[in-house]
């Protein structure tokens, strides 16, 4: 049914998430302990035992939320030696990514973005009714150049996910630095660093630092990967005290919640567990790899904390998710990120792994 004042919006298509362990409980009616979810990039480790001592202790939820974060963002300011009035809160970093187009975009202006990036970038131009610049990748990574080249008085918002998700692609930071310094100042650049805890040390963004640099960059950050709180919605934005005023009087006055803040706040002060998290996400990704290439299957390197790999057709991939659905193991098919062959895994626990990779080579070996 089509309703007149609802056209601008039907050409959305819903954002489609990894699917819930209870609902292929229901459909195949296996218990929820035996079900594997490698779809959503979550963290295999839970949380952090500080962060689940915050949470247990929190009691105030009858009062509404520091709406100005500060305790968290003090001690996010604190921890990249930033003043708090360049870091903002949001309803997971997928909040910050919207309130940075709502600041700077009007209908028919322009939203940049790669082939094959974050499915939300799409959501929120779409959402604006501002025109999408995509512009086509290079071995399924960002191709800078061509942002540059494509960049047009019209162009108001360039995103840029670094690692991007669901192609694992990572954009060096002097490539970075140099394409950040050739936009022009009243372009805003969204950098969506959702992953950045899972880079090698010397991999990890300086972009924080960049901000004193660039009045037009905005750093989003997340809690919902390494920090393992997806569930709880929290995340940041890091920009020039100007983008983050602006972002502040537009954005929801609580959208941040309490516990989310309280366990944040728990979660970045507890280090050994990101860094276990870390370490653990670099062995298995690497057992992954190596099975990966024993089955004879191309993968797309990845400096995330999952991977994508193909498939011999795009009817494959189907077939083969729906394998692993059958016996109890969700992953996630990214057909809708132009990429019909590849299934993206995220990488689990080591038993999880080991689990999705003799599954595979079932799947794969019926399949000869
Ligand atoms: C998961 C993800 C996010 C969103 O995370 P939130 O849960 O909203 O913080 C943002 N960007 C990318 C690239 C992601 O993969």
């Amino acid at each position: 049914m089509s309703i007149s004042f609802l056209k601008n919006l039907e050409q959305i298509m819903p954002y489609v998430g990894g699917m819930p362990i209870e609902e292929l409980s229901r459909k195949i009616g296996i218990s929820e302990n035996n079900i594997i979810k490698l779809a959503s990039n979550e963290n295999p480790y839970g949380i952090s035992p500080k962060t689940k001592k915050a949470i247990q202790d929190f009691i105030d939820f009858n009062l509404y939320p520091d709406g100005s974060g500060y305790e968290l963002i003090k001690t996010i300011s604190k921890k990249f030696n930033l003043d708090p009035e360049q870091v903002v809160l949001g309803n997971g970093s997928n909040d910050i990514l919207e309130l940075a187009a709502r600041i700077v975009v009007s209908k028919n202006s322009e939203i940049m973005f790669s082939e094959h990036a974050f499915a939300v970038y799409n959501l929120v131009a779409k959402s604006i009714g501002a025109q999408e610049n995509i512009i086509p990748s290079k071995n399924y990574a960002h191709d800078l150049l061509a942002f540059e080249k494509h960049i047009s008085k019209n162009t108001k918002l360039i995103f840029i996910a670094n690692p991007n998700n669901p192609t694992g692609t990572y954009i060096n930071k002097n490539d970075l630095y140099r394409f950040i310094s050739k936009v022009p100042s009243e372009v805003l650049i969204v950098l969506d660093e959702a992953y950045d805890e899972y880079l090698d040390e010397e991999d990890k963004s300086e972009a924080l630092k960049w901000v004193k640099d660039f009045n037009n960059l905005l750093v989003s950050r997340s809690f919902s990967k390494a920090y393992g709180l997806a569930s709880l919605r929290i995340g940041y934005g890091i920009s020039s005290k100007a983008v983050i005023e602006m972002i502040n009087r537009v954005r929801q006055p609580f959208n941040a919640n309490s516990i989310a803040q309280v366990a944040a706040n728990a979660a970045i002060k507890d280090s050994p567990f990101v860094e276990m998290s870390y370490e653990k996400n670099k062995e298995q990704k690497l057992f992954m790899e190596n099975a990966f290439k024993s089955l004879n299957i191309d993968f797309i390197k990845s400096y995330g904390n999952f991977i994508s790999f193909q498939l011999g057709s795009a009817d494959d991939a189907v077939e083969c998710y729906e394998y692993l659905l059958k016996k109890g193991i969700i992953l996630r098919p990214i057909s809708n990120y132009g990429m019909p062959k590849f299934l993206r895994v995220s990488i689990g626990t080591p038993k999880e792994n080991k689990t999705f990779i003799e599954v595979l080579s079932e799947f794969l070996g019926k399949n000869k």
